[in-house]
């Protein structure tokens, strides 16, 4: 085809192709999302309707980019760890965060009814993307520890937080500067000695996030239901490559990432 003359701008695009052989993290983020959990009165701390439509919707990018290895969600983030010798859109930064990021935020939008039923959404969500490289085993770990902590850490306080105000009667300022300056210690005392409340028998998903991996089957049953009929019942979802082989199942966990059991069991992932 004759290229026009109008054809050399294309040359002001700038490159952005990601450093070979370091894992691609894309990490995605509601915009305002306090604002959004307000207006779709989300239930506080945790609203279950949204964590779990955060995860449908991460399952459906793992389901399109099959050179994400894992999956790492809570609150309103989600990050999508990319194999490190992968060759998606020929490893353009933008292109693979854009096109993450939109996958998220339309799947994010298309399965609301499902979680939320009748309560119609109030205004189109936005989320925010960014691309992470990560050169080493040991800094993508670190970084996904970062992350697990961080809910942790989050959880605790709102926790505490939202406590004080629904059931001690606190105003959001009170709840605040009761919780200024507390350590974790005094936050695990303070619920379990006004509120009767063990921290580590709150459900995990809270405590850890949600973790989305891919697992090879190791033995396939032949007499086995089939994995798609399964899928809805155990929330395992199932994805196949022609008819029978290779099957890879997608396992959503609220394991813990930061000790070293995890990747011992999961060594595939690092591979
Ligand atoms: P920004 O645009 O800078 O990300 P933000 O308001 O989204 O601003 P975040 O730090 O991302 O700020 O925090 C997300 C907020 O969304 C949380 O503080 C919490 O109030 C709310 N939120 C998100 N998901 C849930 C949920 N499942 N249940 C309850 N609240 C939630
Ligand atoms: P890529 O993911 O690389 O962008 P693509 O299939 O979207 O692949 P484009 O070069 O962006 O390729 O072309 C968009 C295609 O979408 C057009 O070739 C056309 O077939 C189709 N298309 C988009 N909008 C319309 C429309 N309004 N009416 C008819 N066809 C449309
Ligand atoms: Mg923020
Ligand atoms: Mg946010
Ligand atoms: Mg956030
Ligand atoms: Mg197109």
């Amino acid at each position: 085809m004759a290229k026009s003359k109008f054809e050399y701008v294309k040359q002001f695009e700038a490159e952005d192709k990601c450093l070979p052989n370091c894992w691609i993290v894309i990490r995605v983020d509601g915009k305002s999302f306090h604002r959004f959990a307000d207006v779709h009165h989300f239930v506080k701390p945790n609203d279950d309707r949204g964590l779990n439509l955060m995860t449908r919707a991460a399952q459906c990018v793992m389901d399109e980019y099959k050179d994400v290895v894992l999956c790492y969600g809570q609150s309103d983030e989600y990050s999508f760890v990319f194999k490190k010798n992968t060759n998606v859109f020929n490893r353009r930064g933008s292109k693979i965060m854009s096109n993450v990021v939109s996958l998220f935020t339309s799947s994010y939008v298309f399965y609301w009814p499902r979680y939320f039923n009748t309560q119609s959404m109030q205004y189109p969500p936005a989320f925010d993307g960014r691309v992470v490289l990560y050169p080493g085993d040991k800094n993508l770990r670190d970084y996904l520890a970062w992350r697990q902590a961080d809910c942790h850490i989050n959880n605790l306080y709102n926790t505490c937080f939202w406590k004080l105000v629904q059931e001690r009667g606190l105003t959001p300022a009170q709840s605040q500067e009761k919780l200024k300056g507390t350590l974790s210690s005094d936050k695990n005392e303070l619920l379990f000695n006004d509120f009767s409340l063990n921290y580590n028998n709150l459900p995990e998903m809270y405590r850890k996030g949600t973790v989305i991996i891919h697992q090879k089957e190791k033995e396939l049953d032949a007499n086995s239901m089939s994995p798609l009929e399964r899928s809805p019942r155990n929330s395992v979802s199932f994805s196949f490559q022609g008819d029978y082989i290779p099957r890879t199942r997608v396992q959503i966990l609220h394991s813990d990432i930061i000790s070293e059991k995890f990747w011992t069991e999961h060594p595939q992932i690092l591979d």
